[in-house]
């Protein structure tokens, strides 16, 4: 192959031209205009083709110019084997060295046409600025035009310089030929890699060595990126444009790095989470300043903390729960997150804490590092141990008590609940109560809902079928904006209760058809037995001694008691047989009659009874009537001696009024208040005040049946005031 080279240069005068590829050898009298010659390049191109097995020849006229030739064979067959290995230059198109050359003798090198994509995209990032680094000033000037196109370039033709600027106003990248005078590339890059301000500007390396080795120690010095001499201007705008991004990729994830770092401590100081970073093989362990804080000490200045503070602290009942759970969690490699409690540094106050942390392992499977977070469940174990009380104290009550969610989920179930129901707490937790017990009784939802609580009873059928009456207390617990959040829930079982009261009321009735019946098949026989006794009386009574005659009073007064008898429990069985219904009863126009009715024993005593202006009321005429005229007549019978009754009723303005019937009899010792209202109870002989014990008793009940109370005021020698109430539905 036959390489000629051809200039339109000054050309050699004839006397140099056999020297001209001497070693040293500079042609006098001309001008170099990049290199300073050293008389080394010629000898160099016929060392390098002689090494090649080829020659050099020259031919020059002064002033017109010169040739040189260089002829070398082809193929490697004429090359000493050991000097042959794959070839490791880069594969450069011919426009690297064109514009190489063209640069070298001077020519205005056409700006590289490039791509419009291409144009756009290198405007990015914008405003960057490049520090390049060269000693040869047609080199910088040449690559400055190029960059200059798309960003800000500023230029040092030394190390020293280049450090200097710097130091001032860090550039976004440096470019740097690595032989430079003063500080070359090399002490360059490793100043910049050294110091924490620059330590991140990327550098390119330009250099003309193109081997292997020349790229890898650029690249270890910490270079970003490495350009061989010649370069094409699109490699070189692609590099710089390439490293720029790359770099400012990496300033953002850097920073999104940071700002996620912020956000996770921010995080964890909220939520009070200390961290920490167990190195395995050393043992150098960090704990972050909550984590140090969470165990009563001082946070170090690095975050270093001493294995034996975390041992220490630790609560010997639990160290081996904690040794057993670090095995387990590096054998089966699963997250390690016990509970346990530790003793405060310089207190006595045990916490407890709890923590969450994964073993890190290398490519052999060693676990090398352990990093975790770990808080402070002091408080939620307190209260824990709370609730666990309340709910072995709610255990002991024999009632069902149940919590529930807003939707009525089972929550809480206690053993009283299991017991009626027949459902443990397990099953019955996160299931609707519905699903386990069919309810009869209970008001719809919305209609609890509205009113927060309710109280009533209620018909369950349990697990078994069985059905039983619970009496239901019920509360709704609502949220801040009205939502329904918690159900509360007691039910005590009155089954057996209900059971004996329906059995009692049964008996009750039996026992007033009972009481009906005989009393109304005895009032015959008895009023036969004192009409005859009178007759027996009026019509015989002179044929009969004293003796005789007491008798027959006798049994005329015993069969009039039996009459009167007879009268009042028919009376008393009748409140609960009666059938009336509740009508407006005007209370004056009742007393009118219950006046007449009792005239004869007011005429008697000479009692006056008097009242103004009383309510009407809703009652059972007839039974109302009773009340008023069992009350007045026993003021009138249970008078002072020789001081006539004074009587006077009265009520209060109330909705559901008090009804008061006052005396100024001879009163009742408080001891008695309660006994009064039993059957047959009376305090007086019959010869002291006749009566029947009834009375009171058929009161008591009438005034219940209307859903009210009978009660008195009294002491003895000081007059009686009956009050009673009425409350018919
Ligand atoms: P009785 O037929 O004996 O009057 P009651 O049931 O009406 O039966 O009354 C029970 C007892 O209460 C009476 O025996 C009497 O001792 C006492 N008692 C009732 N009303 C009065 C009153 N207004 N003043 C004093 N004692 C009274």
């Amino acid at each position: 192959m036959r390489l000629t080279v051809a200039d339109t240069g000054v050309g050699i005068p004839p006397e140099e031209l056999s020297k001209i590829f001497e070693r040293f050898h500079r042609v006098h009298g001309t001008k170099s205009r990049t290199h300073e010659g050293t008389g080394i390049g010629l000898a160099l191109v016929q060392e390098l083709a002689r090494l090649h097995g080829g020659k050099v020849w020259v031919s020059s006229e002064v002033g017109k110019g010169s040739t040189f030739e260089v002829e070398f064979p082809l193929g490697v067959a004429h090359l000493p084997p050991e000097k042959i290995r794959a070839a490791t230059f880069p594969k450069l198109g011919s426009e690297a060295f064109v514009e190489e050359a063209q640069r070298l003798v001077g020519e205005e090198i056409a700006e590289p046409a490039l791509p419009s994509a291409e144009t756009c995209a290198y405007s990015y990032p914008s405003g960057a600025r490049i520090l390049l680094v060269d000693d040869n000033r047609d080199m910088r000037d040449y690559v400055k035009r190029l960059l200059g196109r798309f960003w800000q370039v500023e230029c040092a033709a030394d190390g020293v310089e280049a450090w200097a600027l710097v130091q001032k106003d860090p550039p976004d990248l440096v470019l740097t030929d690595m032989m430079l005078p003063n500080l070359d590339g090399f002490k360059l890059l490793s100043k910049l890699r050294r110091d924490p301000d620059t330590r991140s500007i990327p550098v390119i390396v330009l250099s003309a060595r193109a081997d292997e080795d020349a790229r890898i120690e650029g690249l270890k010095a910490g270079a970003d990126d490495y350009l061989t001499k010649p370069f094409s201007a699109r490699m070189l705008l692609a590099r710089v444009h390439a490293t720029l991004q790359i770099a400012q990729l990496r300033e953002e994830s850097e920073r999104s790095l940071r700002e996620s770092e912020d956000r996770l401590n921010l995080a964890l100081n909220v939520a009070g989470m200390g961290t920490w970073d167990w190195d395995v093989s050393t043992g150098r362990t960090i704990w972050s300043d909550r984590h140090f804080r969470i165990f009563g000490y001082e946070p170090t200045e690095d975050g270093a903390v001493p294995l034996a503070w975390w041992l220490h602290s630790i609560h010997p009942e639990d160290w081996e729960r904690v040794q057993r759970g670090l095995d387990e969690a590096k054998r089966s490699r699963t997250v390690y997150a016990p509970q346990y409690r530790i003793r405060r540094n310089g207190t006595n106050e045990i916490a407890w804490v709890a923590t969450q942390g994964r073993f890190i392992y290398d490519d052999a499977g060693n676990a090398v590092r352990m990093v975790g977070v770990l808080w402070d469940v002091t408080e939620a174990k307190q209260s824990r141990e709370k609730l666990d009380e309340c709910a072995r104290l709610l255990d002991l009550s024999s009632d069902a008590i149940l919590m529930g969610d807003g939707e009525g989920r089972v929550l809480y179930w206690n053993e009283g609940a299991e017991k009626l129901y027949g459902w443990t707490d397990e099953e019955a937790r996160g299931r609707l109560v519905p699903e386990l017990l069919s309810t009869k009784g209970l008001p719809s939802r919305e209609t609890l809902a509205a009113s927060g609580r309710w109280e009533g009873e209620v018909v369950h059928t349990t697990r078994s079928g069985e059905k039983v009456t619970v009496m239901s207390r019920w509360v709704l617990l609502k949220d801040v904006s009205g939502r329904p959040y918690r159900s509360l829930e007691i039910n005590s079982n009155i089954t057996e209760r209900k059971h004996a009261e329906e059995a009692l009321k049964e008996h009750a009735e039996e026992l007033a058809r009972f009481a009906y019946v005989a009393s109304h098949d005895l009032k015959e026989p008895a009023r036969m037995v004192a009409c005859y006794g009178q007759l027996l009386e009026r019509r015989y009574r002179d044929k009969l001694d004293n003796k005789g005659v007491a008798y027959l009073d006798f049994i005329v007064d015993a069969a009039q008691r039996m009459h009167a008898l007879i009268n009042d429990v028919l009376a008393y069985s009748r409140v609960t047989s009666s059938s009336d219904k509740y009508v407006p009863v005007d209370v004056n126009e009742l007393l009118h009659e219950v006046l007449a009715n009792l005239k004869v024993a007011r005429d008697e005593c000479g009692g006056t009874v008097r009242w103004s202006n009383l309510p009407m009321v809703m009652a059972e005429r007839s039974q109302l009537l009773q009340v008023f005229q069992n009350l007045i007549s026993n003021a009138l019978k249970y008078r002072k001696p020789d001081v006539p009754p004074e009587i006077t009723i009265e009520a209060d303005g109330g909705l559901s009024p008090v009804f008061t019937v006052r005396d100024n009899g001879i009163g009742i010792d408080p001891q008695y208040h309660e006994r009064i209202f039993g059957l047959f109870q009376r305090l007086h002989a019959r010869d002291e005040y006749s009566g029947t014990g009834i009375g009171l008793s058929i009161c008591k009940r009438i005034v219940e049946r209307h859903g009210g109370q009978l009660w008195l005021d009294s002491k003895l020698g000081h007059g009686t005031s009956f009050h009673f109430t009425l409350r018919p539905s």
